[in-house]
């Protein structure tokens, strides 16, 4: 096809491969798209995109029956990305707020696995089964209900040094009774063969408090992350991706045993949200399925009560007859650039922190 190109704008565009795309030529066209995608990692195709892609770029609304509206940015959530790891710590806490505040006296068990045995305990599937195994005997020792998550390295070294931790009921135990729960998760958890072998066990550790300081800074160490640089190990990262890491098991319905402190203010307003609430007006929120682009809500003239979680104005008639004034362009969304896995991976941050 003839440049209609003024030709004295040429070595100015030769300067921006991009300019260059030749969208008459699809075979052009899907190499450009590929190369452009590409980032130099063995990470399978779908998080090949570096996670500033898509993390906080959406946003979702909701809004109570009386149409009072709130907005919530939506992370990515990996635990290495430096954008969004204090809000994400955050969100984790507050979802797990209203559930610790039920508990008076609060037990921490942490297991630690030895360095043999890590390399099995390296997979969703591994780590999602151990975390049932815990979970079960847990259960079985007469802990009803508590919380559950991996840490994936310690704080003193960049390898691979996973551990659990669980917050459960709990106090006192006698030495020979804590010996014994002890030596019950270490048969459920690695088998004996593979223990002898080694001549090595499972490390654990139990800890309890009663005071509400304690028990919250427990809740702030344990759903924080640790994986704190992907390339610690980016094979890790791959398999784990979408892992969820938080869960829970038994009954919640109990009274509040304690409050929070004053100046944890925006994370009680995120914990009312996290629980489907208006923050104000404490009615119960319906989340729009259509995810919207950040930038969309800060046109809004947004009020920012917490860190990502933002009042609306009430919703102004649109004026009529008002197109586009460049109907000539494609609408450019940042969702536009999100896999289906990413926009997956979003909803269900929303829905559950992972
Ligand atoms: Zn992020």
């Amino acid at each position: 096809m003839p440049s209609n190109l003024n030709p004295s704008a040429a070595p100015v565009l030769e300067d921006y491969p991009v300019a260059r795309r030749d969208l008459t030529n699809p075979v052009l066209e899907n190499h450009y798209l590929e190369r452009e995608a590409k980032v130099p990692t063995n990470l399978p195709k779908y998080e090949r995109k570096p996670c500033k892609d898509f993390c906080g770029v959406l946003a979702i609304i909701g809004q109570d029956q009386d149409g009072n509206r709130i907005a919530k940015r939506l992370w990515c959530g990996r635990e290495w990305c430096e954008k969004c790891r204090d809000h994400s710590h955050n969100r984790r806490i507050a979802r797990w707020l209203p559930r610790v505040q039920q508990i008076e006296s609060l037990a921490c068990w942490t297991v630690t696995y030895p360095k043999e045995v890590r390399l099995f305990v390296r997979t969703k599937k591994s780590l999602r089964s151990q975390k049932g195994k815990l979970i079960r005997a847990l259960k079985e020792l007469g802990y009803s209900r508590g919380m559950i998550r991996w840490h994936f390295f310690g704080d003193q070294s960049t390898e691979y040094h996973p551990h659990q931790n669980a917050i459960v009921d709990g106090g006192y135990l006698s030495p020979g009774e804590l010996q014994r729960q002890k030596d019950f998760i270490r048969r459920k958890l690695l088998k004996r063969f593979m223990a002898n072998e080694l001549g090595k066990d499972l490390e654990i550790h139990y800890q309890y408090t009663t005071s509400p300081k304690k028990i919250y800074h427990k809740l702030k160490y344990i759903t924080r992350a640790t994986f704190l640089d992907q390339s610690w190990d980016e094979l890790l990262a791959a398999k784990i991706y979408g892992l969820r890491n938080n869960n829970t098991w038994g009954k919640w319905d109990q009274s509040q045993k304690w409050q929070l402190r004053h100046r944890n203010r925006s994370i009680a307003i995120m914990a009312k949200v996290e629980q489907g609430l208006h923050p104000i007006s404490g009615k119960p929120l319906t989340w729009k399925k259509q995810l919207v682009p950040f930038a969309l809500i800060l046109s809004q003239d947004p009020t920012e009560i917490a860190p990502g979680y933002y009042l609306l104005p009430p919703i102004r008639q649109p004026p009529k007859n008002r197109g586009s004034p460049f109907p000539y362009l494609q609408p450019y969304l940042p969702n536009d650039r999100l896999t289906p896995k990413q926009r997956l991976r979003l909803w269900q941050l929303h829905q559950a922190e992972l």
